[in-house]
């Protein structure tokens, strides 16, 4: 069994920034699962299918076939065989994700793949519900999070350099409607582990942030 860090927190809060180096410095092998759920998004988008029909969703499901592979260190997401990975960072992909999320089925199609990862390997997992219900036992669990101004401020920026047009009005809104939709879930809600440590990043650049987690896990291990 591989020693297992769970970082959770809503959009925006830099948890794949950082999660990202601080795998890299600690040699664990960083896992994003916002990338699996984005995934069968774009998966059912692709189908048509809508978060409300349950029964078009039951019967889509199986044919989603959803791998992780590493290349060079980097986490490719593939859908039946196909490399989306260039494909799930757009807003209608993080509003999708957010909507299938909510369903058990979808959620429990990932569980097997999520926990598999962590049973043999060191790894950094983030997303949403990793402290409280995929890996409870993990050896360290870090709640980031920052002020909805400055989250949506740095999603707003990163999607000016993708070259995505949008307004920094609209990107706070959906990051708003998006974190309601993610704490308030019956199913596995984003919400502090209570054995999880907080750090607050609104004041924090990414190297800060990266080196306190680091250093919680050097702590620990
Ligand atoms: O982290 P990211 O923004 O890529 O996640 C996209 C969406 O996937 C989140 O808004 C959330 O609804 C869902 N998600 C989740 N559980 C996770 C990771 C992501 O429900 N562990």
């Amino acid at each position: 069994m591989g020693f297992n860090i769970a970082i959770d927190g809503p959009a925006g809060a830099g948890k794949s920034t950082v999660a990202k180096k601080a795998a890299e410095e600690l040699g664990f092998i960083y896992v994003d699962t916002g990338a699996m759920y984005r995934t069968i998004a774009i998966s059912l988008l692709r189908k048509g299918v809508d978060a409300s029909d349950s029964e078009a969703l039951e019967r889509a499901l199986p044919d989603i076939d959803v791998r992780i592979s590493y290349q060079e260190g980097v986490q490719h997401m593939l859908l039946n065989g196909e490399d989306v990975s260039n494909l799930i960072r757009t807003p209608e992909v993080s509003e999708a994700a957010s909507r299938f999320s909510a369903i058990p089925a979808v959620r429990k199609k990932l569980l097997d793949l999520q926990r598999n990862l962590a049973a043999t390997e060191d790894v950094l997992m983030d997303g949403r519900d990793i402290g409280t219900a995929i890996l409870p036992d993990a050896g360290l669990k870090i709640y980031l999070t920052a002020s909805v101004e400055v989250r949506a401020m740095r999603r707003y920026k990163e999607l000016q350099e993708k070259g995505q047009a949008c307004t920094f009005a609209q990107i706070r809104q959906e990051i708003e409607e998006r974190d309601y939709r993610d704490m308030h879930r019956e199913i596995a809600p984003l919400r502090q582990a209570e054995d999880a440590v907080l750090l607050d990043t609104s004041d924090m650049d990414p190297d800060t942030v990266v080196q306190k987690i680091v250093a919680y896990a050097k702590e620990r291990i």
